[in-house]
């Protein structure tokens, strides 16, 4: 079949999907081909995938693990991916490196545990006082975000994609009340990340703790206070068993993105098919995490209210003012040190503005409304 042939079938739909397969093998054998059409090679590809997640972990685990199933799925078995749990082919913060390196084919993480090596990186994870997984999709998608990270990461030998979301996080569970930043003064939380140092300026000291170790270190005392994730997860740890206070918002993680990362040159060598492939599926499940976490977590916060009976405290204002003029500061810090970090935080911030600003008369008069209905209900 002459390629003429072939897009007069497509566009008139004249011919099965098995026919154009078979119309185009054994001609296209060598032939310099057009990317996105040589869907006949016979090549297949076997992955390792290294993760930071614990193995299985909930939604963030098993989203690896449905992303490989889906790759596979589509591709017809022509790219199998076998994903591993942090630290079982390498510790959990050496994926960045070793997919760089070539060593595994595609890493999973969050863009802030790259921060040591690349500040401007956590911009794609998460933000004091930043975007939401709305306003934070929006940008990498549709507003110039995701040009700026493929730039950062190529430097770095990788190609980035969104692979979920959390959704706004939880503050954290205290065995104390939070009523002022006196408050925070002498606290010791686990909270790493940007959010560590902007407790740290507000007298706090952030203590980093592996997730396996939190429930005894909260319940020894040996730390005051810990945040993790949201009411999944956090039902999970046990927290509600040890700590007397849950907190709202996680203004530290207000849509926290998580990334796949490809080995720049081995993706650049994949036939065109199998690159969308990557590209498709990291927006499927991109999509999926963020409903899993919004369906599990809704779930999970009635258990915790109304099986364990734990109680809700939000930060007040005044805590909140204060810790977003602590977060500017750490901010300006990073950018001060790192001309890349204050290019890609101006454009974020730029998108930032204008989209809170869309958000303010949307989606937040929206919930203001249906705050007042549930309120009367
Ligand atoms: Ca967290």
């Amino acid at each position: 079949m002459k390629r003429k042939d072939f897009f007069k079938g497509l566009a008139f739909g004249t011919l099965s999907l098995p026919l154009i397969i078979r119309g185009l093998g054994g001609k296209t054998t060598g032939q310099k081909q057009e990317a996105g059409f040589n869907i006949n090679s016979g090549k297949t590809y076997q992955w390792n995938m290294v993760t930071t997640w614990p193995p299985n972990f909930p939604v963030l685990g098993e989203g690896c693990q449905l992303f490989a199933d889906w790759v596979e799925k589509l591709s017809g078995g022509r790219l199998k991916i076998k994903v591993y749990g942090g630290g079982e082919l390498v510790p959990a913060l050496e994926a960045f490196d070793t997919v760089r390196s070539g060593a595994a084919q595609i890493g999973s993480g969050a863009a802030y545990y790259w921060a040591g090596k690349l500040p401007a990186a956590q911009f794609f994870a998460s933000v004091p006082f930043g975007m939401n997984a709305q306003q934070l999709n929006a940008w990498v998608l549709g507003g110039g975000g995701m040009e700026l990270w493929e730039k950062l990461y190529a430097d770095f030998n990788l190609v980035p994609m969104l692979g979920g979301n959390t959704g706004v996080q939880m503050g954290g569970w205290f065995n104390r009340e939070i009523n002022s930043l006196d408050d925070l003064k002498g606290l010791k939380m686990r909270m790493p990340g940007l959010g560590g140092k902007v407790l740290e300026k507000a007298g706090g000291s952030s203590v980093l703790i592996p997730g396996g170790e939190l429930f005894t270190a909260l319940e020894r005392g040996v730390i005051d206070a810990t945040e993790w994730i949201g009411p999944y997860h956090d039902y999970k740890m046990g927290f509600y068993q040890i700590a007397d206070y849950y907190y709202a918002p996680g203004w530290h993680e207000p849509g926290t993105a998580l990334e796949f990362f490809v080995n720049k040159e081995i993706f650049d060598q994949l036939p065109g098919d199998l690159q969308q492939m990557l590209r498709s599926v990291s927006q499927q499940l991109n999509v999926w995490m963020l409903s899993e976490f919004e369906t599990q977590n809704a779930i999970f916060l009635d258990k915790l209210v109304q099986e364990e009976n734990v109680q809700l405290k939000f930060f007040n204002q005044d805590i909140l003012d204060q810790l977003r003029i602590y977060t500017r500061e750490t901010l300006a810090e990073i950018t001060d040190n790192d001309p890349i970090s204050k290019r890609v935080l101006e454009a974020y911030d730029a998108f930032r503005r204008k989209a809170g600003f869309w958000s303010s008369i949307s989606e937040e008069r929206y919930f203001q409304q249906l705050q007042q209905r549930y309120q009367v209900n």
